[in-house]
């Protein structure tokens, strides 16, 4: 690094927003505001990568909503957001050179090529003399702080969770900044800029987000809305109810983790609190906890073993034969395979970009054992169609379930997709919600209509292949075929 000239008072200091896009508990906007210096905050939108994966189209259109809010609130307060578009590490040197800050703040990120992306900028960076200051503000522990008594990563959620939450959260969450003193970006930087539209993040022709739009408030205000009544409404119950399809019985806090628009430590302390003031059974707080344990082995594993999204985290897996059915797939894409809870999960994700963490397992599974279809496939529809998709979670669920992953559900264990429903939706009402070709089905029918009695169809004006489809596979078939597969596998490897 080079000797530093002394700063002067007035050169900015620069806030890189990334996956961060609050005021409130923002260590990397709360080092700037208290810097003494102006700040500057800065958002880049790179559509294509080079390196890493480009967004997908539900997330994309948050962020454009969550970018817009956030530029809302930084204006009212005297400044605003300056939107760049490009390579992250070219526009950062281009913009830094127009503008001579004093340093360059940012939280961390976790996967191999933003790593790598980072630290290319930070060096880059401090050869210009540009100090850089980096921080937590995405997890409750850091990957490379929990480790094995050997020093080694965890691959067993219960033994990385158990060492993991020793000594979490030292610190409370902080406010957002009492004020800002912004910068005035001077016109030869300004020219660099781009306005929120230019980063062409929302569809146009065709407009499929009208769903989204009508499910979701996107940003900090929304996501402290919606934590609010989480622990005021459904914390109290979260263990019992969480799996109830049907029920609003889990925080949707997915979303707002995605962008950061707002903090893990937020929502850990928001529990916490809820279940001070109003003593509510362990089971639930804790239940709540492991979930957000859950995301944070995801991080540990996205950090030690990338590149998840593409390669088996059990190699025995590459040899799996399976099966490339274009018509299949998009059967269960669209939510047309027949059986109701796997079309009745791939509708509510399509119309409104998130989907029950149950009907993630059972969709998941039927992709990878019923119809026998990479998870490679599934993984990268979720990406392009959750609003809450990421990077560490949706592979590692994805691989949770292929039974390829750290610590996954057994391969031979598959969902019955039949007694799922009925277990988890006894009523039927998910599926009425989300198939509303067959909710006159009554509930004893509605799980599996092709069971049903030619009357029961015909007074609920269902006629199957017609209104709603036949099964695509039929299970008991779908489950040796899949079972098979295994043996094969597993006979495989043995023997090398
Ligand atoms: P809650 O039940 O309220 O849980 C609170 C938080 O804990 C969640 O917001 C999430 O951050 C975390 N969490 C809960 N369950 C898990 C889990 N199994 N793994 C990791 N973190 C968890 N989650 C995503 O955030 N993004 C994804 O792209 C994603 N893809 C998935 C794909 C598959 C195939 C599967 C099986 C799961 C996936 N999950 C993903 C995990 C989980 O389904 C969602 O986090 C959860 O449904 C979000 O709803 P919620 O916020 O109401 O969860």
């Amino acid at each position: 690094m080079r000797d530093r000239p002394p700063a002067h008072p007035n050169q900015p200091i620069v806030v890189w927003f990334r996956d961060d896009q609050r005021l409130a508990d923002n260590p990397a906007l709360a080092h700037a505001a208290s810097s003494g210096y102006p700040v500057v905050c800065v958002y880049v939108h790179d559509p294509e990568p080079r390196h890493g994966r480009a967004l997908g189209a539900a997330v994309r259109w948050w962020l454009h909503e969550s970018l817009r809010e956030l530029d809302g609130t930084l204006r009212s307060l005297g400044g605003g957001l300056v939107l760049l578009r490009g390579e992250e590490q070219e526009a950062i040197l281009t913009f830094v050179k127009a503008i001579r800050p004093v340093e360059v703040c940012w939280n961390r990120r976790y996967s191999l090529a933003q790593r790598q992306t980072d630290a290319s900028i930070k060096s880059a960076l401090e050869a210009r003399a540009v100090s850089v200051s980096t921080f937590n503000g995405h997890l409750l522990r850091e990957p490379w702080k929990v480790a094995t008594r050997n020093g080694e990563p965890f691959q067993v959620f219960g033994a990385y969770w158990r060492a993991a939450r020793q000594d979490i959260c030292p610190e409370p969450p902080r406010p957002s900044p009492d004020a800002l003193r912004f910068f005035c970006v001077p016109e030869s930087a300004r020219a660099q800029a781009v306005g929120l539209a230019d980063l062409k993040l929302q569809p146009d022709t065709p407009d499929w987000a009208a769903g989204l739009r009508e499910t979701w408030k996107c940003g900090e205000s929304g996501a402290q809305e919606r934590l609010r009544h989480f622990v005021a409404q459904e914390l109290d119950g979260y263990a019992t109810n969480r799996d109830a399809m049907a029920r609003d019985a889990t925080s949707k806090m997915s979303p707002y983790l995605r962008f950061g628009n707002l903090s893990v430590r937020q929502i850990w302390y928001a529990a916490l609190a809820a279940a001070q003031a109003e003593p509510l059974a362990s089971e639930h707080l804790r239940k709540f906890q492991d979930e957000l344990g859950w995301r944070e082995f995801s991080y540990h594993l996205l950090y030690h073993f990338p590149p998840l999204h593409q390669v088996n985290f059990r190699r025995q897996f590459d040899a799996m034969p399976w099966r490339a059915d274009k018509q299949a797939l998009r059967a269960w894409q669209r939510g047309r395979t027949g059986y109701p809870i796997v079309d009745a999960g791939m509708r509510q994700l399509w119309r409104t970009g998130w989907m029950h963490n149950r009907a993630r397992m059972v969709t998941a599974s039927f992709l990878v054992k019923h119809l026998l279809i990479d998870w490679r496939e599934g993984e990268s529809w979720f990406w392009d169609t959750l609003v809450d998709a990421d990077e560490a979670n949706n592979p590692a669920g994805w691989q949770w379930v292929a039974g390829s992953g750290a610590d996954a559900a057994p391969y031979f264990r598959i969902f019955n997709p039949v007694l799922q429903g009925q277990k988890f939706d006894p009523q039927g009402n998910y599926l009425r919600h989300w198939l509303p070709e067959i909710h006159r089905l009554p509930a004893a029918s509605i799980h599996a209509p092709w069971q049903a009695a030619p009357d029961q169809l015909a007074a609920a004006s269902v006629r199957l292949g017609e209104t709603y489809p036949r099964p695509i596979v039929d299970h008991q078939q779908a489950r040796t075929r899949a079972l098979d597969a295994f043996e094969t596998l597993r006979r495989q490897h043995r023997d090398r």
